[in-house]
């Protein structure tokens, strides 16, 4: 078996500013079956701190599973320059 070596790039991740992140929360209160109510996806996390609040309020449930999604962009070096020199480095 050869082994093959990969390189290291320095790829840098970014989160997508084009695209708007999600939040969401779901109720996992319960001893045995879990409440599974939840907040449906906001676009702001204010929408879902106050549905929180007021689920707890009218049932008395205060564990909740929080949800956060965005888009990442992983991005190559600045300069395809830079690429090669890593790849000499480690050749
Ligand atoms: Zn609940």
């Amino acid at each position: 078996m050869t082994r093959r070596v990969f390189p290291y790039v320095p790829f840098t991740i970014e989160q997508d500013e084009t695209a708007t992140p999600t939040y969401e929360a779901e109720c996992i209160s319960g001893d045995v079956i879990e409440c599974g109510e939840d907040s449906g996806p906001h676009h702001d996390p204010e929408p879902v701190e106050e549905w929180m609040r007021k689920h707890t309020q009218d049932t008395g449930h205060a564990r909740y599973l929080r949800i956060f999604s965005d888009c990442a962009v992983i991005q190559p070096p600045a300069e395809r320059g830079e690429l090669l020199r890593v790849n000499k480095a480690t050749a």
